[in-house]
């Protein structure tokens, strides 16, 4: 199957008992055995549900990937890779990964004893300057969220091999449709399946995926012995969202194009970020390994916190909202939303200055997303 057949068919396979073309949802918390010791594969559905299994089935194959592992949230799968470690262990880290994921390791992890450093990963020197005789995870976010940097996964896969340290990469902004890490030879890759891949702001979940038996086996086991998993019903969801994965894509990166254009020629704004324009200097690299770029784009206002807070005030089509990845074009301004709490010297010194804001380009018409915030833009 080529690739847009397999997110539209991957595991779609008429139901048994009544060939209803939906799966059904198995909302269920056990599962009746047969006599002792013989059940039909399922026994308890934290351990497993025939609606997760179908899901992780369905996201392996479009990653290309051997196996799949979902969790109740994008977070909780970021954690399952880190229960990979013991304590004394390091990792390395791309400097501009999620918030929540920087808290995560900070503000949780290091009290396991995990020690962690960041580097701007698109610079492989740096990475090779951080690894340490316990560093035993290579972490790399692709685009960054949310300031869009681009990490080389062939030099990041060098690093990792050389080291003998095991190389994740958290591809939610890229989603398989543009980039599949494994092909670069990462050993896992992760998902939080509520932006892109469910793509209706419907839910909220993460994956792993992985062909290397021995990862999936772990991860398998944290799942079921934590049970950070995704309810049935959100499998359920995530699965007809992703159905349309490709088409939502192609239009998510040709609307960002435009709007990113639209927006480099703004007298208000001072610097775009989107990897899909020539002048962003992870165009290049982006160019090599993905085959789109996404609908994500930062970029910065001349007008600071004020301006951020007009534009964001006055956006009438573009949704005042935290999250991304979604149909709907959604607008924030970490510096007064996602990062109000960190200290502002330590956002600065992570490039996250007053004025920046993230845009996720929704798959509306581009010309009324770049005419709301046109208008918008005027008061700056
Ligand atoms: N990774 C990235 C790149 C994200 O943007 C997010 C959430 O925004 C997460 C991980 C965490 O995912 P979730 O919110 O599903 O827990």
């Amino acid at each position: 199957m080529k690739f847009d057949t397999k997110v539209v068919r991957a595991s779609s396979k008429p139901d048994k008992t009544t060939g209803s073309v939906v799966p059904p949802i198995y909302q269920t918390a056990t599962y009746v055995l047969e006599e002792v010791g013989k059940d039909k594969g399922f026994d308890y559905t934290r351990a497993a549900n025939p609606s997760r299994q179908l899901l992780e089935e369905h996201l392996a194959t479009i990653e290309g990937a051997k196996y799949g592992v979902c969790f109740s949230s994008g977070m909780s799968a970021v954690d399952s890779v880190l229960k990979l470690l013991k304590s004394g262990d390091h990792v390395v880290c791309s400097d501009d990964v999620y918030g929540g994921v920087s808290r995560h390791f900070n503000q949780v992890l290091v009290h396991y004893n995990l020690e962690f450093t960041y580097v701007n990963s698109s610079n492989p020197d740096e990475v090779k300057g951080a690894i340490k005789s316990n560093t035993k995870l290579l972490w790399i976010e692709t685009p960054t969220n949310p300031l869009l940097k681009i990490t080389d996964l062939n030099e990041m896969n060098k690093i990792a091999k050389d080291n003998n340290i095991l190389f994740g990469v958290d591809a939610t902004f890229s989603t398989p449709v543009f980039l599949r890490p494994l092909e670069f030879g990462a050993d896992l890759v992760m998902h939080s399946t509520t932006k892109y891949l469910s793509g209706h702001n419907q839910i909220i979940g993460g994956s792993i995926h992985t062909s290397n038996k021995e990862i999936f086996e772990k991860m398998k086991f944290i799942q079921k012995t934590i049970g950070a998993v995704p309810s049935p019903f959100d499998c359920f969801l995530t699965m007809l969202g992703l159905r349309t994965l490709h088409l939502r894509m192609q239009r998510h990166n040709e609307n960002a194009l435009a709007v990113a254009e639209f927006l480099e020629s703004h007298s208000k704004v001072s610097r775009v970020a989107f990897p899909g324009l020539e002048s962003d200097p992870g165009h290049k690299i982006a160019k090599e390994q993905m085959s789109g770029f996404s609908g994500m784009i930062s970029f910065e206002l001349n007008g600071g916190i004020p301006a951020g807070k007009h534009l964001m005030n006055n956006v009438e089509l573009c949704f005042l909202a935290e999250s991304l990845g979604a149909v709907e074009t959604m607008i924030t301004h970490p510096a007064t939303m996602t990062h109000a709490e960190v200290p502002s010297e330590e956002r600065y010194a992570r490039g996250l200055t007053d004025g920046l804001v993230r845009l996720s380009v929704g798959i509306e018409d581009k010309e009324d997303i770049i005419s709301d915030l046109s208008q918008a833009l005027d008061g700056c």
